[in-house]
């Protein structure tokens, strides 16, 4: 039986099952997929452009019910889902806008020839794995740039948003792209495996966890794929002692609530000076306290449920071992009574470096608050985990806070503000949270074959 289905986290009713893809299928769909491509490729770009602006409009007029869409599969309050689908238009939209230029020739230095230069083109058919996080934005993250450029694709989306990506499908073919350049699949993981092992298929890019990058960086290595891998993080805000502790606590909450914490670039672990700890603890903790967990179809719900009763069982079995290994909770950090996958948001401290929860990333409604003496201090610990994600510097001394942030062992440093995502800005990060970029030019940079033409 195939694990695709949707199961609404707010209520634990199973809405709609999917027949999984049939093992016989497999080839039929890398051989679908590879005839695509040469028609594809072959297109002008500013016709692939046309594509993706069509699919934004679509983003754009089917905003509401895309929205409804995912807060039933992985119960992301909808005001946040509506930002979502809005996101995943203007990714599809920068692309169209850019992407033709960023295809043109780049004339070099000819060095002793008559003409040197380079031209990037398309490699061939690519597999998407994706998470549930953010259903339709993080798929626009690799489908845009990767139809810019004249790739196809096979999407393996998670198999709780089976019914986002079907709607997604829908949305690329009624704006044109041919129904094989892009293929979704409701593939399990050896099938997922069998393709990447394949020669029809030419790259792979994963976002989700280290296990899943891992596992499936193991079987592309195997057979000499590029890999583009999106993973985890435990990303570092660190509060400078002359930073407006107040406010920056207070954003800090709301952005560690946003999506239930499950976001890979929340900020997990706060950083402020010792002196200033309790009045950030207390202010972060009103705020979790305050904040309305509920139905996420519900306008004024600021968390909805976790992805699923396992997901929030685990990131609560954290949250007591965590003091157990003799950590401090301040609030939460409990199951709601009743059906869903509902907790309490919790703010812990006097997490040490010999607690798992110093190292783990805790994919949920947790803050965890450390104090230090110096900004030294903070980057030494923002810098001592596996992950390297992003982080965040706050401080009103903007020279000092940017010093700092370049200090910080990332792929992406803000100061003065925490995980924003933009189409024309890079996304990505180092050591355990992954390899390769995308958005921005990076992004259409991962797949593609940098040919050199030169003529003598
Ligand atoms: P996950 O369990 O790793 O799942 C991600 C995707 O990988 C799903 O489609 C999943 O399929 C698939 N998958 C899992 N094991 C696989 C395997 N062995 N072979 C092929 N595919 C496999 O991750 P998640 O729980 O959905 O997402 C949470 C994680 O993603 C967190 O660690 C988070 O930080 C990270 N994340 C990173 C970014 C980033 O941009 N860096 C963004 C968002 C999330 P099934 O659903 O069928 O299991």
């Amino acid at each position: 039986m195939s694990s695709y289905m949707t199961l609404n986290p707010a209520t634990g009713e199973t809405v709609r099952e999917f027949p999984g893809l049939d093992d016989g299928a497999v080839s039929g769909v890398l051989s679908r997929s590879e005839s695509a491509f040469a028609d594809w490729r072959a297109t002008q770009a500013a016709e692939r452009a046309r594509h993706l602006f069509r699919i934004a409009d679509a983003y754009d007029t089917r905003r509401d019910e895309l929205a409804e869409l995912i807060s039933t599969e992985m119960g992301k309050p909808v005001k946040e889902a509506v930002g979502e689908v809005q996101l995943a238009a203007a990714i599809y939209r920068w692309y169209g806008e850019h992407g033709p230029d960023l295809l043109e020739r780049e004339v070099l230095d000819p060095q002793g020839a008559d003409e040197s230069l380079v031209q990037s083109s398309a490699v061939g058919p690519l597999i998407g794995v994706m998470p549930w996080n953010y259903p339709y934005y993080q798929v626009a993250r690799f489908v845009a740039p990767n139809l810019m450029v004249g790739n196809t694709i096979i999407l393996k989306h998670a198999s709780i948003c089976a019914a986002s990506s079907e709607l997604m499908a829908e949305l690329v073919h009624a704006a044109g792209v041919p129904e094989d350049a892009y293929i979704n699949v409701f593939a399990s993981n050896g099938q997922i495996a069998d393709m990447i092992a394949d020669p029809r298929v030419r790259g792979i890019s994963l976002t989700g966890s280290e296990r899943a990058g891992a596992s499936v960086a193991e079987t592309a290595g195997k057979h000499l794929k590029k890999v583009v891998l999106e993973l985890g993080g435990s990303d570092p805000l660190i509060v400078l002692d002359d930073g407006d502790l107040e406010r920056t606590a207070t954003i800090a909450a709301r952005a560690r609530l946003s999506n239930a914490g499950q976001a890979c670039n929340s900020p997990k672990r706060m950083i402020v000076p010792n002196d200033r700890v309790d009045e950030f603890v207390s202010v972060v903790t009103r705020a979790f306290e305050a904040a309305r967990v509920g139905d996420p179809r519900d306008g004024s719900t600021q968390v909805g449920p976790l992805s699923s009763v396992t997901a929030r069982d685990t990131v609560i079995e954290q949250v007591e071992r965590a003091v157990e290994q003799g950590a401090t909770l301040h609030t939460g950090g409990e199951a709601i009574d009743g059906e869903g996958a509902f907790m309490r948001p919790a703010v812990l401290t006097g997490v040490t470096r010999d607690m798992d929860a110093y190292s783990e990333e805790i994919f949920g409604p947790v803050a965890v608050i450390y104090g230090v003496d110096s900004a030294d201090e903070a980057v030494a610990l923002a810098n001592d985990v596996g992950f390297g994600l992003s982080g965040s510097v706050w401080g009103s001394d903007i020279d000092r806070a940017q010093e700092i942030a370049d200090r910080l062992d990332v792929g992406m440093a803000y100061v003065n503000e925490h995980g924003t995502t933009l189409p024309g800005l890079p996304f990505g990060g180092v050591k355990r949270s992954g390899f390769g970029r995308e958005l921005g030019r990076w992004g259409m940079g991962e797949f593609v074959n940098i040919r050199l033409r030169r003529t003598s």
